[in-house]
């Protein structure tokens, strides 16, 4: 029989080995929902908007089997899930002001290159329940902090605002009269954007389109004064923070539901080129109206985990390894070093055990590329003699430890915690 062929991953899908999990979980030193990755389509349409590039081409939507089903969506994105849960919970009568994380895989059909799939990972924090300034400032002071701490090259915060229901009318009315005087300029997307929802003008990435969109009235000469002392809150406190960011007046992000502040992050990455959005967010004071709840206002944003990784170093970085990793040379070590490493993380530690049957180079050179601090040796000396090696791998020192091999457990483990103060 002929050997069979490998079956690849559907093009745009991609595997996340464990070493770029590890890096992310470092990321995600906060508390999380978890959300369901398909979704209802009309709860996207609804909230994304039926005249978003999102909703419009890039979906994956399908029909369960049962045809009666409302159509189904793989999420393109999560704050209208975190929303609906919210609602469906009632988390919004019993906790308004709720703080949300959330982390996962999206789905959009966009065309595949590096940096941007078709199965990407954000992670996204929401702020429900508060209009104020402070929780947008807030929210971008803890982004600039981060990207600092994790050495992410070239951040770059744009900021806008994009007013809100107040305003905003009368700006739509000024950008579709702009649109309408320069017809001739603009693609055909365009001239359907014009019809349903001028502000997606400022989307398009036809290159002719983005000449005239430059020339184009921007939302910050239509602000109402309250949108107006909203934004200049938030800029203060931003810059009373330190916090270095460049205003893009162009900038509307391709969303319907966000209002008032709007904000993008770019970096520099190996290979991000054109895709260098590593994350962006802003307010949504209407959404949660929008899907039925009471008039709650948000903010929030999402950070994207495959760029994120790509522009800095340091949340790329490995995790620390095991405190020690135990290493049986031969088969009649193995149900002691089984009973070691259970004992051992009975007492808290984090111990890795490997199989028997390789060289102690060949296992040390393991416990050196899993990061452990200390092995664990377990060879027929130390078998004989009811004592363990412990080699630590910072200096390269070994030191005989005795220990019974019976009871290994609360004195070893104390002896470890007293050596590496872990
Ligand atoms: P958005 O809300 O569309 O601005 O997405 C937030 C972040 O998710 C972006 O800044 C990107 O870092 C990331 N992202 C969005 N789409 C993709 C994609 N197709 N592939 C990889 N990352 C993406």
């Amino acid at each position: 029989m002929s050997k069979p062929s490998a079956i690849p991953a559907v093009r745009g899908f991609r595997d996340i080995l464990p070493e770029e999990c590890s890096h992310w979980q470092t990321l995600y030193g906060f508390g999380e929902v978890r959300l369901p990755i398909l979704e209802r389509s009309d709860l996207f349409a609804r909230a994304v908007g039926e005249t978003t590039d999102i909703v419009e081409k890039e979906m994956f939507s399908f029909r369960d089997r049962d045809k009666e089903e409302t159509p189904l969506t793989l999420r393109p994105e999560a704050t209208a899930s975190v929303v609906r849960a919210y609602l469906e919970s009632g988390l919004v009568h019993r906790e308004r002001q709720a703080r949300l994380f959330y982390t996962g895989p999206m789905f959009r059909r966009e065309r595949p290159q590096r940096g941007r799939y078709r199965q990407f990972y954000q992670i996204g924090a929401e702020v429900l329940g508060r209009d104020d300034a402070l929780a947008d400032a807030e929210l971008l002071v803890w982004l600039a902090r981060y990207f600092d701490r994790v050495a992410a090259r070239g951040v770059h915060i744009e900021l806008n605002s994009l007013g809100d229901e107040s305003c905003r009318p009368a700006y739509r009315e000024r950008l579709r009269k702009f649109g309408l005087a320069h017809l001739e300029a603009l693609c055909g997307d365009c001239h359907r954007r014009l019809e349903r929802n001028p502000l997606r003008l400022l989307d398009c990435k036809v290159p002719g389109c983005r000449e005239v969109i430059e020339r184009a009235p921007v939302m910050r000469d239509s602000l109402c004064a309250a949108c107006t002392a909203h934004f200049d809150e938030v800029r203060a406190l931003l810059d009373q923070e330190h916090v270095p960011y460049a205003l893009n007046l162009r900038l509307v992000r391709g969303l319907d539901y966000y209002d008032r502040t709007a904000f993008e992050i770019l970096a520099e990455g190996e290979g991000l080129g054109a895709q260098n959005a590593i994350g962006g967010g802003g307010r949504y004071d209407g959404l949660v109206a929008m899907l039925g709840g009471p008039d709650v206002p948000g903010v929030g944003f999402a950070l994207g985990l495959d760029r994120l990784a790509m522009a800095a170093p340091r949340a790329a970085d490995p995790e620390r390894g095991p405190v020690a990793l135990i290493l049986p040379l031969e088969p009649a070590a193995v149900a002691p070093a089984l009973q070691l490493a259970t004992r051992l993380r009975d007492e808290g530690l984090s111990v890795g055990v490997e199989p028997a049957g390789r060289s102690l180079k060949a296992l040390l050179g393991v416990a050196n590329r899993r990061r452990a601090r200390l092995a664990v040796i377990l060879g027929p000396e130390e078998l004989a003699a009811g004592r363990a090696t412990v080699r630590d791998l910072v200096s390269s020192v070994d030191r005989r430890h005795a220990f019974a091999l019976e009871t290994p457990g609360p004195e070893l483990a104390r002896w470890i915690r007293a050596e590496v103060g872990a």
